[in-house]
């Protein structure tokens, strides 16, 4: 499978999410899938292909021209194949077109836009694709909290907790992306209860 991996590309972060990146990267790759990332050299996105290239999977960077023309980031030197595009949108599209799972391991402002467009697609049955979020060290405990928060003020319903697995065990996150279960719900149970 084509695992869509959405991370940091921050390089200022403690080494704990750069060793939980690499091994997971490395154990999807060693099961045979492959990666489509956003390209990036730094952070997350690079210990994500560091550990990919381990394993010996293929590494898919999908990448915005302009990052390489205005320098704003090390693009990952090992690419099986760098695709560029012009917009961030289209670079999104790319990824997720691509990609047959998602997981997201820790990030910032880029990776949560990500995870929250590819699990707001999910609950409009835009795709059905598996998505594994990695909570290494708990970082995504505060999103947890706020999504439970939402979901008992009514704001998402309670079925929408099913379309994504939050878990800090890398064979538990391997297990969801190969089960490929589906989404199991119409939209109107995802979004009007
Ligand atoms: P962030 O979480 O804000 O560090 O953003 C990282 C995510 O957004 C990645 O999954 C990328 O797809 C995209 N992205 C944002 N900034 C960059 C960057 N400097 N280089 C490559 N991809 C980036």
């Amino acid at each position: 499978m084509r695992i869509c991996v959405f991370g940091a590309a921050s390089p200022t972060i403690d080494k704990i999410y750069i060793e939980k990146t690499e091994e997971l990267g490395k154990l999807l790759a060693e099961r045979g899938h492959s990666l489509v990332f956003g390209g990036g050299g730094n952070g997350l996105m690079g210990a994500a292909a560091r550990g990919f290239k381990a394993g010996g999977g293929e590494i898919v960077g999908v990448i915005p021209k302009f990052f390489d023309d205005e320098e704003i980031e090390a693009i990952c030197d090992f690419c099986t194949e760098l695709v560029f595009t012009e917009t961030m949108r289209e670079r999104k599209q790319m990824m997720e077109d691509r990609a047959d799972a998602f997981v997201v391991v820790p990030g910032g402002i880029g990776t949560y836009e990500e995870f929250f467009e590819v699990l707001t697609l999910k609950q409009l049955r835009r795709h059905e694709k598996p998505i594994a979020v990695y909570n290494v060290r708990g970082y995504y405990n505060e999103l947890q909290s706020a999504m439970n928060g939402a979901m008992e003020k009514g704001f998402i319903q309670r079925h929408c907790s099913e379309l994504y697995l939050l878990s800090d065990d890398p064979e538990e996150i391997v297990k969801l992306v190969e089960a490929n279960v589906g989404v199991g719900h119409s939209v109107k149970e995802l979004k009007r209860g």
